[in-house]
């Protein structure tokens, strides 16, 4: 008989068995992005939630740039990597070894950048509104682009240009995607990981949303995902992601409350809400939907932070390809 979690007030915890059975099991705590999948998997889900969403257009061009960013990825140009100076420096320092505050980014980035606008313009309709910002990304002289790139990677909203932001996001996250995975390859012993950081190991990001895993080991283990360089960190359940408490955390999601009270009725999605700190993540269940695309399904599920937020919730982390001045995080211009 399959045993069923036990659940108070809407928190899931798990039963002995499952603790017995897990208590053995070596948890991986890093999982890097994997090339040939990343960009694809999130075009592909990005275009069966346009299907009649209310954001279709938006979650549509999206798809067309994960598509361009996929492209790019397979054949990346190569660029420098960490040597082992800066290994053992990241190591001593406990800093992530690909702080997007300290990478000297190679202008291989842009170059990278100026393909995948191009491939997205000639994939968008002739009349999509969505070519001026395009075209506008393309034209921005090196310092003013290079300046964008660094307030964005830094979460400083002062001065960033939020329509085109995401255009330029999509660079980065090309480039990141691919210096994570090509790392892991050139030197899978290089990452230094914290215990539960609450930013990403491998870049420093902070993570867009986090998921719980099917699958052998990783079954219902929850997970943060890198808003930058889509690397995945171990995190445990039912704690604060902002300010790691373990108390006074809820659930809510867009079921009716009376649903949400039958406890393991649970929605695919929730926000993780913290009474302490009154911050949020959004938490994705992949046993209840395997299709699950973090960054997609966070797009996707937008009318979740709007409530979330109107109860006074602040959203911890982000998502680069659709932002909000008031969910940065507050950074003072250096
Ligand atoms: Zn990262
Ligand atoms: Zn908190």
């Amino acid at each position: 008989m399959k045993s069923k979690s036990a659940s108070t007030n809407g928190t899931r915890t798990l039963t002995p068995e499952e603790i017995a059975r897990r208590a053995d099991v070596k948890i991986p705590p890093l999982l890097l992005p994997k090339p040939a999948s990343v960009f694809a998997d999130r075009a592909l889900r990005l275009r069966q939630q346009a299907a009649g969403h209310a954001m279709r257009d938006y979650l549509m061009l999206l798809a067309v740039i994960c598509e361009a960013q996929h492209e790019l990825l397979q054949n990346h140009p190569q660029v420098p990597l960490p040597d082992d100076e800066q290994v053992a420096a990241a190591r001593e320092n406990s800093t992530p070894l690909l702080a997007t505050g300290q990478w000297q980014r190679d202008p291989a980035w842009r170059a990278q950048l100026q393909l995948l606008l191009a491939q997205v313009l000639e994939k968008l309709p002739a009349d999509s509104p969505a070519r001026d910002g395009i075209q506008r990304v393309r034209d921005l002289p090196v310092e003013t682009l290079e300046q964008q790139a660094e307030r964005l990677l830094a979460g400083i909203t002062l001065g960033l240009d939020m329509a085109t932001a995401p255009l330029i996001a999509a660079g980065l996250q090309l480039y990141w995607t691919h210096l994570a995975a090509a790392t892991a390859v050139s030197n899978p012993g290089a990452w230094h990981i914290p215990f539960e950081p609450n930013r990403c190991p491998c870049c420093g990001s902070l993570p867009a949303v986090s998921i719980t895993r099917i699958r052998g080991k990783l079954e219902g283990q929850r997970y943060l995902v890198c808003s930058l360089c889509s690397s995945q960190w171990h995190f445990m359940r039912v704690k604060c992601t902002h300010c790691s408490s373990l108390e006074s955390i809820r659930f809510r999601s867009l079921q009716p409350i009376e649903q949400q009270e039958l406890g393991d009725k649970r929605a695919v999605i929730e926000a993780e809400t913290c009474d302490k700190c009154q911050h949020y993540l959004k938490t994705m269940h992949m046993d209840l939907d395997p299709q699950i695309e973090p960054m997609a399904d966070d797009l996707a599920s937008l009318t979740l932070d709007l409530l979330t937020s109107d109860a006074g919730y602040i959203r911890y982390g982000n998502n680069l390809l659709l932002l909000f001045g008031e969910n940065q995080p507050q950074v003072e211009e250096a």
